[in-house]
């Protein structure tokens, strides 16, 4: 609440004007035109004295009463103060609205922002599957956006938020539901087929990353000692050393 607020309020019946925890209502004072928090104040922004009270509205009354009063409406202030802080960089969503340039843009966020949940669960699942302890070894953020910067293929866009999300459905997965009977990877039935041995760890994969270096570094895109991290391999971080452009597309396509 602004202190213009505060001084709008309404002495009686209001909730949260309360002595002895309850509205008040002074018939006699309203008679005299006493109606808002600003009827109590002086030019200078303070309470009216006894005198300036009496003075004002003739009013006789026991100085205890508009003491009490004075003192709820100073509370009610001090409360209202605090959140006037806390809430002093807010700015409600219309104002933001009439002000910005893009507004389909920020009502895009606004929306996906109310309807959105993160992915906490697969994303844990990923720092298992890579044995990061740290939750920060991944920037989600980066890694959800990283195909869009690369490529504009739908096919691929596609692809990489099933993986990330992991809706890819592995050999281990349809045996969990009943699909299939055999676990084992389509390539090298020698072990489970999970996302990380699929894409990464099986060994025909290996064999297809090595093949991808080779080709990159033939191109001159890679250096000869260039190292290929799962992470990137994966999409799940960018790449960032000199052609990363041309890296990160090729290991996304
Ligand atoms: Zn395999």
């Amino acid at each position: 609440m602004s202190e213009k607020q505060f001084l709008e309020q309404s002495l009686w019946h209001n909730s949260l004007v309360r002595i002895e925890n309850s509205p008040i209502f002074y018939q006699e004072w309203f008679d005299r035109g006493i109606m808002k928090v600003k009827h109590l104040k002086n030019a200078s922004n303070s309470y009216l004295s006894l005198a300036e009270m009496q003075r004002k509205y003739s009013l006789n009354f026991c100085p205890l009463k508009y003491f009490g009063l004075i003192s709820a409406l100073k509370s009610l202030w001090n409360k209202c103060k605090d959140d006037c802080i806390n809430n002093c960089n807010y700015e409600n969503f219309v104002e933001k609205l009439t002000k910005c340039q893009s507004a389909n843009k920020l009502v895009y966020v606004k929306l996906v922002s109310t309807k959105c949940t993160p992915a906490i669960h697969t994303q844990q699942k990923w720092l298992k599957d890579c044995h990061l302890n740290d939750v920060d070894s991944i920037n989600w953020r980066d890694a959800y956006q990283l195909a869009s910067k690369y490529t504009k293929s739908t096919r691929i866009l596609e692809l990489q938020y099933k993986f990330l999300h992991r809706r890819i459905a592995t050999n281990d997965f349809l045996t969990k539901i009943g699909i299939r009977d055999n676990p084992n990877c389509s390539f090298c039935n020698e072990e489970q087929e999970k996302l990380l041995h699929l894409f990464w760890s099986c060994p025909k994969v290996v064999t297809f990353w090595h093949e991808i270096i080779v080709r990159l570094t033939l191109l001159n895109i890679t250096s000869e000692h260039y190292k290929i991290e799962p992470l990137v391999a994966l999409g799940l971080k960018p790449d960032l050393s000199k052609n990363y452009q041309q890296i990160n597309f090729s290991f996304l396509t």
